[in-house]
């Protein structure tokens, strides 16, 4: 039994060091002496938070709550207690002041553990019902009286969660490395694959120990414990996107960037579960993905990797990322919120299916084989609309599509990568436009050239600068629109006609159209001084006058805004 005492000692050790090779060297000392099932509880409480991350628990102790439980604890009044805590402004300094001074102390104290403090901690979270507030801090009172006053700074501080040893994941990771593996070689590799595959270091820190450097070479994935997601890094533009993320075009994969959320779902026999990029579990939020899950997925098991987006219920296009956190935040009236933010799950890769661990494989044969185990329900569970092996032209083309479609942009994929969770890598991009679209009133036209000929499909577009009530000129753009949207574009462009000169034809400037671009650039080409670079046509905005376009000072902003980040 390890008395908390012992992990406090590396606690103010920890506190009085800031030099990372000392504070590895603490660690080391400390895990070497664990034995195997002390590892959970003592390297969740270095981290100051008792559950795991995918646990959707909480201790349920506000810092006003400590303070009546300090003054349970201690017999002291609750006014001075607070009157210390705004002088201290550390709930751990003041409850081991307050505690020093306690004029009540238990004759009997029952002794602190590691396993007392965890374990009680942990039940915190599932006393419920009538009196709960009562009896989580008549517990915590009780731990505190027995605690020394040493002792009851760090509690109070796990018990808010405010303990703030900046013990981070690459420290603990080094130190179970120097602690088990000195010796083996690629240690740190290994203890790092163990890391992303299974998300909780001390399960790791306990295999090091029990098995050494080779068990946690052999550790895999596990349905139902999340595996930290693999992440794109960014491309400069399409074409470079291509060159960069793969040898040749033919092993690229372009995939529509959904703006919502990364989702992991596991489903193992009929069970399905969902969890977010950082781990926490959405399960109960959206019984509707659950109940699309059984019908779509074929395999008695699988870990399939995803994006969930929130959809308008009338245009069926995405809302953006603020209306579907609600959704993520609300834990009653499911159904109801449920009808108002319908959300569609886009999948697009699979990490583990009938318990086979597929991250090895190739993307193109994680895909097959996704495609193999899912049917999609369109408007519910789809796989991600992808273009795989395209011309830079059809990529460019994709892409425009993609964001014409209301959507963030396009991820490029190496078809011949494997999985490589919690890494940034460079086989799998992002490419979106820089900037938030722009509504923009049509200044000019002219006769697109070639197939389009008929059509107005060269744009010039302006903004509103209220100060002088004119139009100012921004950019023109050719790209974006379908043969449809060129077509109704044109038909409403000669409504407003007023002359011809040679092939353009000035109009009436009161047509708005939403435009995406990627940056905006200074320029004494346009009346504005600003030019847009890449300009993209998103939609029509019939419902907007001139007066509600972008000003002249929104587009300055923005230029400005892009130089500061
Ligand atoms: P970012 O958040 O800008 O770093 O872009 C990467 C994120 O895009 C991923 O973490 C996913 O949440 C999201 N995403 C959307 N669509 C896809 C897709 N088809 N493939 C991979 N990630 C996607």
């Amino acid at each position: 039994m390890m008395r908390y005492a012992e992990l406090v000692d590396t606690y103010t050790s920890l506190e009085s060091t800031s030099g990372t090779l000392e504070q590895t060297e603490l660690l080391v000392e400390l895990l070497l002496e664990l034995e195997p099932d002390q590892f959970e509880p003592v390297v969740r409480l270095l981290r100051g938070r008792v559950f795991a991350p995918w646990e959707d628990a909480d201790i349920g102790v506000s810092s006003r709550g400590l303070t009546t439980a300090l003054a349970q604890a201690s017999g002291g009044s609750a006014a001075q207690i607070e009157a210390l805590w705004r002088d201290t402004g550390d709930l751990g300094l003041t409850a081991e002041a307050v505690m020093a001074d306690a004029t009540q102390r238990t004759l009997m104290s029952r002794p602190v553990t590691v396993g007392r403090v965890y374990d009680g901690l942990r039940d915190l979270a599932t006393i419920d019902g009538a009196g709960s507030r009562r009896r989580r801090l008549q517990t915590v009172a009780g731990l505190l009286s027995d605690a020394t006053p040493l002792e009851a700074r760090y509690l109070a501080r796990t018990v808010v969660g405010h303990l703030r040893l900046g013990v981070g994941d690459g420290l603990l990771r080094d130190a179970i490395v120097a602690a088990f593996g000195a010796d083996a070689p690629a240690a740190a590799a290994h203890v790092e694959r163990a890391f992303h595959l299974t998300s909780d270091l001390a399960h790791v820190a306990s295999v090091a120990a029990t098995e050494g450097i080779a068990g946690c070479a052999a550790i895999e994935l596990e349905p139902f414990r999340p595996v930290r997601a693999m992440l794109a890094t960014k491309a400069a533009g399409i074409s470079d996107g291509m060159t960069a993320v793969a040898p040749s075009y033919d092993a690229v994969r372009l995939e529509r960037k959904y703006d919502g959320i990364r989702i992991q779902l596991h489903h193992v026999d009929g069970e399905s579960r969902l969890f977010t990029r950082r781990l926490a579990e959405i399960t109960r939020q959206f019984p509707e993905v659950l109940a699309a899950a059984q019908g779509a997925l074929s395999a008695e098991g699988a870990i399939v990797d995803g994006e969930l987006v929130g959809v308008d219920p009338a245009s069926g296009r995405p809302v953006p990322f603020q209306q579907l956190s609600r959704r993520i935040k609300r834990k009653h009236d499911i159904r109801a919120i449920a009808a108002e933010v319908p959300v569609r799950l886009f999948l697009f890769d699979l990490l583990w299916c009938d318990g086979v661990s597929l991250l090895d494989r190739p993307l193109a044969s994680r895909i097959a084989r996704l495609e193999a185990v899912c049917t999609p329900t369109p408007g519910a569970i789809e796989l991600a609309t992808a273009i795989d092996g395209p011309s830079p032209e059809a990529a460019q083309a994709f892409y425009d599509a993609a964001v014409a479609a209301g959507h963030e942009g396009v991820m490029l994929k190496n078809r011949e990568a494997s999985y490589q969770p919690g890494t940034r890598v460079g086989v799998m991009m992002k490419h979106k436009p820089l900037m938030e679209p722009l509504d923009l009133i049509i200044t000019r036209a002219q006769w697109s050239e070639g197939r389009r000929s008929a059509y107005l499909g060269r744009l010039f577009l302006g903004c509103y600068d209220p100060d002088r009530d004119a139009v100012c000129e921004v950019g023109r753009l050719s790209t974006g629109y379908t043969d449809a949207e060129l077509e109704t574009l044109t038909d409403r462009l000669l409504e407003r006609k007023q002359a011809v000169e040679g092939r353009q034809v000035r109009l009436d400037q009161d047509l708005l159209i939403e435009v995406g671009f990627e940056e905006i650039q200074r320029s004494d080409t346009y009346g504005s001084g600003y030019a847009l670079r890449f300009p993209r046509y998103r939609r029509m905005r019939p419902d907007l006058g001139p007066s509600d376009a972008a000003t002249l000072a929104e587009v300055a902003a923005a230029y400005d805004a892009q130089g500061a980040s």
